[in-house]
């Protein structure tokens, strides 16, 4: 559909419907990135005062951990705050939940690429401004709210599910292609789609769409005319990969870091550096300047599940100098982010591991009866499962479980469930939640 006409006819009026006044918010963000790094600076510690005032009036966690740290009213420097880890999160979920909420909120399960997914809410005039930040981004990259995307992504297992996820793509103007099935078959019907579409854009994960650019070039087809650029996301962009993806397409690559807790948390502008979405978010690393440690944020503006200095697992380096760009948005050099494999059916299929973390994500968002899990192919068609699980667990979720695994990902495989007292991590530290120990 026409940008224009999807803009102005699914898109504003389905969000305003929602409550989310995204017209409203998007001159500021404009603005904004143009300030000086002094202005961010007053405007971010404006924020930080008022969030962290708004949780200890309105959230009793908030009031018994955040109170000491607030002197004679006043709120010196973030670091005199104590952080909230994502097992702090998951286990205060109700006492976090501030209880004066309004009218306009969403559920979102979140988290599952480290494990440990957990359900958070959000306010609607806070979605807003995730929205208006994603889309001044995306302006970096050259495309615009409602412009055409294809969108290399994961698909979700029920049949509600599925449709709700059409009914949305239509709203964004978009054609979801699944990264959890992928083969030679799945690959051209995918290439004919596309062509029919004429996207103005591409946005997915690293690996699904260097899949698809080496099935372009190796069936020597046309790479799509219309695109105006690619934005990649969730997975960990190496220099090989974007030379690859940039060169099929003849097309710049811009990434994406983000999260569902939050939503962006930073995005590549046209001089390749990585912005940090100062204006909705304080992001803080763990580690001396210029050394790679922990991303910790604070969500200025989520008022039903407040997030004070939220440590997000991933690692990061903040980057030091003014980009060339003119933005004051402050920048991180690099991202060490999550580690996980493909996994191989039988058949020759290459399934994304979010086709299980979705799975995992499912059952937590019904009921929490689990603190962290990782699946390891351990054969072509064996797979195990380790799950810490919690005092709610029962064994009638073991067969449910690997019920939804073959209706998700196949009956070929032979799926084990075995129950773990904690997971081990890579020597590197990092969780691979997926995992395959086939090459
Ligand atoms: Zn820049």
């Amino acid at each position: 559909m026409n940008s224009l006409l999807s803009k102005y006819l699914f898109y504003y009026p389905v969000t305003l419907a929602k409550g989310e006044l995204i017209a409203f918010y998007r001159k500021g963000y404009e603005k904004r990135q143009w300030w000086s790094s002094r202005e961010l600076a007053a405007y971010q510690d404006e924020h930080f005062e008022k969030i962290v005032k708004y949780a200890v009036e309105n959230s009793s966690y908030y009031r018994e951990h955040l109170s000491s740290s607030i002197t004679n009213g006043s709120i010196k420097a973030s670091s005199d705050f104590p952080t909230l880890s994502k097992a702090q999160l998951i286990n205060n979920l109700e006492s976090i939940r501030a209880n004066n909420t309004g009218l306009f909120s969403s559920a979102k399960t979140t988290g599952g690429s480290t494990g440990e997914p957990v359900k958070i809410f959000k306010n609607a005039s806070a979605l807003a401004r995730e929205r208006c930040a994603t889309w001044r981004s995306y302006e970096w990259a050259g495309v615009g709210v409602a412009d055409r995307q294809v969108r290399f992504w994961g698909v979700p297992h029920s049949r509600s599910g599925r449709l709700t996820a059409r009914v949305i793509d239509l709203i964004a103007n978009r054609k979801r292609i699944s990264a959890f099935s992928i083969n030679d078959e799945s690959l051209l019907r995918y290439y004919n789609e596309l062509c029919d579409f004429q996207p103005q854009y591409l946005y997915g994960y690293v690996s699904v769409i260097e899949e698809f650019a080496r099935f372009i070039q190796s069936k020597q087809l046309k790479p799509p005319t219309s695109l105006v650029s690619l934005i990649t996301t969730s997975e960990v962009l190496s220099d090989s990969s974007r030379m690859f993806i940039e060169n099929v397409f003849q097309r710049k690559v811009f990434n994406e870091y983000g999260c569902g807790e939050v939503g962006s948390i930073a995005h590549e502008c046209e001089h390749g550096s990585m912005h940090v979405m100062a204006d909705n978010l304080h992001v803080e690393i763990d580690a001396e300047p210029g050394q790679p440690g922990e991303i910790i944020v604070t969500d200025y503006f989520n008022h039903v599940t407040p997030l004070v200095r939220y440590r997000l697992g991933d690692f990061a380096t903040l980057g030091d100098d003014a980009c060339r760009c003119g933005r004051g948005l402050p920048t991180i050099s690099k991202i060490h982010g999550r580690a996980y494999d493909i996994i191989r059916s039988p058949n020759g299929t290459r399934i994304h591991p979010e086709a299980l973390i979705y799975i995992f994500e499912g059952i937590q968002q019904k009921m929490p009866v689990f603190k962290q899990f990782q699946a390891i192919q351990t054969d072509i068609d064996a797979i195990s499962v380790n799950i810490v699980p919690n005092l709610s667990w029962d064994d009638s979720f073991d067969a449910a479980l690997k019920g939804q695994l073959i209706e998700a990902i196949g009956a070929e495989f032979k799926f084990e469930v075995n129950l773990v007292e904690s997971l081990s991590r890579e020597r590197s530290g990092k969780m691979r939640v997926v995992k395959s120990m086939l090459d």
